[in-house]
């Protein structure tokens, strides 16, 4: 499996053990499998104030990207005889509760197949490449090697974020593992200042300043 995502285009795949989730939250599968892709420095780095078309593009495409080496991947454990799941890399579903969540989140697996932890921000946080990745994931019954889940935050005492953001969404909290998205960031509030302040800049879904302002 990695040597198949790698030959299409992902920068890492990840494994993770999910059994310590509830059942219904992973669907009942058992594993993680994880696609990262680095995005482009040379795109994120002409973020300023506000983000910019191309990065709206870029993050589009990186998703497609994402999906289809999902997809790969998935046909590849199902022709092993493993009928699997692949979870968008970007996809909110209608959960009155909490609507800006994903049918799974891609970082859970991400930070339980030790590729990085949960950032002040909320974000994902790659080991080595920081918030600049998108992720997508593979959930399986298939026999895997799971890593070892990361379970501390390497923020440190660093709040770059807390101070970048324009919607004054993140709450500057340490991540630890369990703790919901909401004791982190106000998602309903980023949303709402994206969809206000960059309208002009693909509809308003992109931001990516906690992103660039992120010094890992
Ligand atoms: S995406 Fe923008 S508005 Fe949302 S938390 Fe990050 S910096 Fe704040
Ligand atoms: S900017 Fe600093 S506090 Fe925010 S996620 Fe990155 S390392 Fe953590």
């Amino acid at each position: 499996m990695i040597s198949l995502g790698q030959s299409l285009g992902a920068t890492e795949i990840g494994f993770s053990d999910l059994s310590l989730l509830p059942a219904q939250k992973r669907m009942n599968f058992e594993h993680g499998i994880s696609v990262v892709i680095k995005l482009s420095d040379g795109i994120l780095n002409q973020i300023g104030t506000e983000p910019t078309q191309t990065y709206f593009s870029h993050y589009r495409s990186v998703n497609r990207l994402i999906d289809d080496i999902c997809l790969r991947i998935l046909l590849a454990l199902e022709a092993q005889g493993y009928p699997s799941v692949a979870i968008p890399a970007s996809q909110s579903v209608t959960d009155p509760k909490d609507p800006f969540t994903g049918a799974f989140q891609h970082k859970t697996a991400a930070v339980l197949a030790g590729l990085g932890w949960i950032g002040r921000s909320a974000l994902f946080i790659h080991q080595r490449y920081g918030p600049r990745v998108r992720l997508g994931t593979i959930l399986t019954n298939a026999p895997i090697v799971a890593a070892e889940p990361v379970t501390k935050s390497a923020c440190g005492s660093c709040r770059a974020c807390v101070g970048a953001c324009p919607a004054m969404a993140i709450e500057g909290r340490l991540w630890e593992p369990g703790m919901p998205r909401n004791q982190l960031y106000d998602a309903y509030a980023c949303s709402q200042y994206m969809k206000e302040a960059y309208h002009h800049i693909g509809r308003g879904v992109v931001c990516g300043l906690c992103v660039v302002a992120c010094p890992i």
